[in-house]
């Protein structure tokens, strides 16, 4: 008789969905090396306080701002990813920071931070399909083709923080700086000052944005490598005439949203304000009234008078938390269709109260640790950034 059959061995995927492993052929990490707690278990967030309070002040917590609640609340400091790196480097009595966040943050965390200070990511399948848009050998590869076509002598790299290790380590070799989302425009400028033409990684939009929108420089002035195509995908002649080269990346959050959700909540919300980040396609921002680094974007939902009206284009959970502390003020999300971010989402509370527990008992898990030579370059580039005239010596 046909029955169901039930495979009684769970595929990768199935385990990749549980949380309780990585699919090593498409992720970054290794599976989690012990015993998950079911997220139905009640007793979760008392587990959570109590792992916590066991360990004090040896456990500093960082929670990106497009975390969970569920894992927020633990949260010692939220912020963005340089913001938070920078607070726990500031904090070196706590040897254990959890990063609720994803790999790359965590990352930069460990460049940041001090020798005695380790670096935990609660689920190693926490990813950024930004970063990981730009492996190493292609970026090394674009080099290669950019010193063929002549023009590597006088390009700077300029990259996101979203990136990896590997990528912050290649730009500090080879003279170029770190940029957030709030200093891109004063790294670009910096950039131009050094030499002729910028290699922009691995954000196409927030190169763009900048490079046309704040430094007046024309679409035409910029090209778009694709790393999956021989030698970018463009001629000598496209590498030799740009003033900047775009690496082929983008968020896919801030990638989703288009020009018609504009025009959409402003036909429903008449005299809404726009507000959007950086990373969103130069058509959106075109279209915007503000843009802005996350922490820009809640400097100016608090600073709103009562009453007012914004749709916010950027990660969901920020959006919901924003509209939830500011009931005076009509927050509406940009587009119902755009979802969180799935790969910041991995770390929930089972992974926050697994890895806090462990630590507890003496077992450190899931850290992240940049090999020294990566570590010195990447830091080099985020230096530069630091040193860059009129920044401030905290950087959003
Ligand atoms: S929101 Fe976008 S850039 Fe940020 S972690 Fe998620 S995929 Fe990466």
């Amino acid at each position: 008789m046909a029955g169901t059959f039930i495979d009684p061995a769970p595929s990768p995927l199935a385990l990749l969905l549980l949380g309780r492993e990585a699919d090593s052929s498409s992720e970054r990490g290794v599976e989690c090396p012990g015993d998950l707690p079911p997220a139905s278990d009640p007793d979760l967030i008392e587990r959570a306080k109590r792992a916590k309070e066991t360990l004090g002040e040896r456990v500093f917590i960082l929670g990106h701002h497009y975390q969970r609640d569920e894992v927020i609340q633990f949260a010692d400091v939220t912020g963005d990813s340089f913001k938070l790196a920078q607070k726990a480097a500031a904090k070196p009595q706590a040897e254990f920071i959890v990063f609720c966040g994803v790999h790359f943050m965590a990352e930069s965390a460990d460049i940041l931070t001090g020798e005695n200070q380790q670096v935990i990511l609660p689920d190693l399948a926490a990813g950024c399909s930004m970063a990981d848009m730009a492996e190493i050998t292609q970026v090394e590869q674009c080099w290669a083709d950019l010193t063929e076509a002549g023009v590597a002598g006088v390009t700077i790299p300029i990259t996101y923080m979203n990136s990896t290790a590997a990528i912050k380590a290649f730009t500090g070799r080879n003279g170029g700086s770190i940029c957030t989302s709030s200093n891109a425009q004063r790294s670009l400028e910096w950039a131009f000052q050094q030499g002729e033409k910028v290699l922009f990684l691995p954000d196409q939009h927030l190169g763009r944005n900048t490079a046309v929108r704040d430094l007046g420089l024309s679409l035409e002035d910029c090209v778009v490598y694709n790393p999956n195509r021989p030698l970018g995908g463009l001629t000598k002649e496209q590498i030799q005439n740009a003033k900047v080269i775009l690496w082929k990346g983008h968020c896919s959050v801030h990638g989703r949203f288009t020009p018609d959700c504009v025009d959409s909540v402003r036909e429903k919300v008449p005299g809404i304000t726009v507000i959007v980040h950086p990373e969103c396609t130069y058509e959106v921002v075109e279209k915007a009234d503000q843009v802005g680094s996350t922490e820009k974007i809640i400097a100016a939902i608090e600073s709103a008078p009562p009453g007012s009206a914004w749709a916010i284009g950027t990660e969901l959970n920020l959006v919901k938390r924003l509209a939830l502390a500011h009931p005076d003020k009509e927050i509406v999300y940009l587009d119902k269709t755009v979802c969180f971010c799935s790969t910041m989402n991995r770390i929930d509370l089972p992974h926050l109260v697994w890895s806090l527990e462990q630590l507890a008992t003496g077992n450190v898990v899931n850290q992240i640790k940049v090999d020294p030579e990566t570590s010195h370059w990447a830091r080099v580039a985020l230096d530069r950034m630091l040193a860059l005239p009129g920044l401030s010596a905290t950087v959003d």
